[in-house]
């Protein structure tokens, strides 16, 4: 396959160039590196089945020649980076999708949606199955997010009815591993950096809130998965192993043998989740995956991978 992946020089976009590659396939990277980086794809430099592309897509996406897939990865993704760039955000969900839809349909290509777990706001149905329509404050400041790609479901759903594009919908929930950006505002990036320095770990709110991580290989093998199924109704991808952000603290202040401790801190954004885990049904029985990845392997590679960008 030729393969376009936007955001390809993200965190998760950069690990889909690699994965594609080792497959075989061509693969086209695009990204305006407002988020995304080229070191995180420096390694490909040469590589003739690659190419990278930095264009920001919500203008017209202009490709000569073939394409078989569309991987529609290009967004802001943390909390941070979308308070900071809330226009960018809806425009590229909105104008951005509309564009990477444009370009499958005159391509004939196959489409596939990061969309997230954001899309079920701070959810009142635990754990989250695709069928929960969510609970999302459109005027709250994650709305940019959450309601750019809530729209951009919505879009692909339209070209998939209106048009017959062959599409497919990922909901991604949080994921880690190296290539996260060291200040990108997350709590992996945050926790292992303040660790690594010895400083203490900066816990929102009393830290009862609940996240599931998810080890990034995990995730691409799901992508990969889905992209090769024929199922076009949206699934959950994450690891529903399910843990407060203070226990979350204690498992990276103990494998880096901080001796910094927490401090708690009243930094949480409105609207920030109370609860989060995905229920995988779906994945299982459409595409027979689950996470592999156990969290303490996972966060050691992160952390190794950390320790080498500080
Ligand atoms: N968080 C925290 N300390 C930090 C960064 C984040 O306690 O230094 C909390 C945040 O309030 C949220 C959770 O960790 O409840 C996950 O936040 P993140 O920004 O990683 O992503 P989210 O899952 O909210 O999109």
């Amino acid at each position: 396959m030729r393969v376009l992946i936007t955001g390809g020089a993200g965190f998760l976009g950069s690990h889909l160039c690699d994965r594609f590659l080792a497959e075989g396939h061509h693969v086209l990277a695009m990204d305006n590196l407002i988020t995304g980086n080229v070191r995180n794809i420096a390694h490909l430099a040469g590589n003739p089945n690659f190419q990278f592309i930095r264009h920001d897509i919500t203008n017209y996406i202009y490709i000569k020649g073939e394409v078989d897939a569309v991987l529609h990865f290009a967004s802001p993704a943390s909390p941070i980076d979308y308070l900071k760039l809330p226009i960018q955000t809806l425009k590229v969900g909105a104008l951005g999708t509309h564009n990477a839809l444009g370009l499958a349909l005159a391509k004939g290509a196959r489409f596939l949606l990061a969309s997230t777990s954001e899309i079920y706001g701070d959810p009142l149905e635990h754990p989250q199955i695709e069928s929960y329509p969510g609970n999302v404050d459109p005027i709250g400041p994650r709305g940019v997010y959450d309601e750019a790609k809530r729209y951009a479901e919505a879009l692909v759903m339209a070209y998939h009815r209106v048009h017959g594009v062959d599409t497919r919908i990922v909901r991604i929930f949080n994921t880690y591993g190296p290539r996260m950006r060291l200040a990108d505002g997350r709590v992996v990036p945050n926790f292992i950096a303040q660790a690594l320095r010895g400083e203490p770990l900066t816990v929102y709110g009393n830290g009862a809130q609940t996240r599931s991580f998810q080890y990034v290989s995990d995730l691409v093998e799901g992508v990969y998965r889905l992209l090769l199924s024929d199922f076009n109704d949206p699934v959950n991808i994450g690891n529903p192993y399910e843990m407060s952000i203070l226990e979350f603290a204690q498992v990276v202040n103990d494998l880096t043998q901080n001796q910094g401790g927490i401090i708690y801190k009243d930094e949480r954004i409105q609207g920030d989740p109370q609860t989060r885990q995905p229920d995988i049904g779906r994945a299982r029985k459409v595409l027979n995956w689950e996470p592999v990845v156990n969290l303490r392997d996972g966060l050691s590679q992160t952390i190794a991978y950390f320790r080498e960008v500080l």
